[in-house]
């Protein structure tokens, strides 16, 4: 067991968490829970030594990512995003980005969000760019137009870590402040669920980013040269796994009122502390490069969080199907997982499932 997910007072974290309503509206940021996760030193964790932070490394990470998924995967979804923002500064050759950048968003003191699925999962069938930059003479830097259509709390975020595509092709990756003129933040749209993650289309109009906001590029395929974690990463599929330990938790608890739905939870228990192992295993072992391994791993893990959820429901009855019912919310926030962060081989595995019920 990792050292954080060790410690008592992230026990502690978890556990209130679990017990901490969540909003569950667009027009709610859970303030409460990202309260508790900083005092807690979770904006800490992910961010280097020299920077103020902890230094966690990946396994711990990702036992910390599927501890508080299992506690409230509203929370752990939304660390993962500005997390993710964190790593593509971290792993920036910028070093005046990063001492400017990461001891302000280790104290809190800034908030970031990443918006980069047009670079890889969203929009990819359309014949043009999400995001086009052209290099601007006044500032040596570059101009960012267009529509970003994937951001979470970009609302609450004071840097969007995004990219746009040169005319030649190349991409770059750039730390944007949502101050900037030409940034134009949609209102948060309604989810089927994790609507209070507060997610938004971004609209950048001719937004100028400065060299030292440069943090990746420009360069061919900036997602897949060493810019951090992609799609489908072992970091998805540890916050499917707690998510599912989470809906097993609960539904044990309703076992231990019925006895006989005990056969229906253990199978999907065994199932996740299996999940579990090969994702601390392809962690050690580095597997995480090894992309095949991870998707297989996601694929499994968005099985199981779904089948958890609709196990749980199915044994609460009409009861568990009535709107605010913890197993009804289970359901649909499982339905997350089939669409956030899935690359292509990945979703193919889980429509085969659907379509022919082989898991
Ligand atoms: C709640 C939530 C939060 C998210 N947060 C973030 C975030 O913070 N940062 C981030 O970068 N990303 C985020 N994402 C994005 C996510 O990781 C995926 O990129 C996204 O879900 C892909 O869906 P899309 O509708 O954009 O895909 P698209 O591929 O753009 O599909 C959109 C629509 O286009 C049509 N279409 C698709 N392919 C084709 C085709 N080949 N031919 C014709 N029509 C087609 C379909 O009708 C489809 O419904 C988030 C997603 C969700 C749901």
């Amino acid at each position: 067991m990792s050292m954080i997910v060790s410690q008592e007072s992230f026990r502690t974290l978890v556990r209130t968490l679990s017990h901490t309503p969540e909003p569950d509206a667009a027009d709610a940021w859970p303030t409460r829970q990202l309260t508790l996760l900083a005092d807690a030193g979770g904006y800490r964790w992910n961010i280097p030594r020299e920077f103020g932070g902890a230094g966690t490394d990946t396994c711990e990470i990702l036992d910390v990512y599927r501890e508080l998924a299992a506690g409230s995967l509203l929370t752990a979804f939304i660390l993962t995003q500005r997390n993710a923002a964190c790593q593509r500064i971290e792993l920036s050759a910028n070093g005046a980005a990063k001492s400017r950048l990461l001891p302000a968003l280790c104290s809190g003191e800034l908030f970031a969000t990443v918006g980069i699925s047009h670079l890889t999962t969203s929009r990819q069938h359309l014949g043009s760019p999400a995001v086009t930059a052209v290099p601007d003479p006044h500032s040596n830097g570059y101009r960012l137009h267009g529509s970003v259509p994937w951001a979470t709390g970009a609302n609450a975020a004071d840097l969007l870590v995004t990219g746009g595509t040169l005319a030649d092709g190349r991409q770059l990756l750039a730390a944007v402040p949502t101050s900037r003129n030409g940034v134009r933040i949609h209102a948060p749209v309604a989810l089927m669920g994790l609507s209070s993650s507060q997610t938004s289309i971004v609209e950048l109009e001719n937004v100028v980013v400065g060299p030292d906001e440069i943090l990746h590029g420009p360069i061919a395929h900036v997602m897949s040269s060493s810019t951090g974690a992609g799609t489908g990463s072992l970091g998805t599929s540890a916050v499917a796994i707690g998510t599912a330990e989470g809906t097993l938790r609960r539904f044990r608890s309703e076992v231990d009122r019925r006895p006989e739905l005990a056969e229906f939870v253990e199978p999907l228990e065994n199932e996740a502390l299996n999940l579990t192992r090969m994702l601390r295993k392809s962690a050690a072992s580095g597997d995480q490069a090894v992309v095949q391994a991870a998707e297989e791993l996601r694929r499994r893990a968005n099985s199981l969080v779904l089948r958890s959820a609709q196990a749980w429901l199915a044994a609460t009855k009409g009861a568990g199907f009535i709107a605010g019912h913890p197993a009804e919310r289970a359901v649909r926030e499982s339905m997350f997982f089939l669409v956030w962060s899935c690359p292509q081989q990945v979703l193919a595995g889980n429509l085969r499932e659907l379509s022919c019920g082989v898991h």
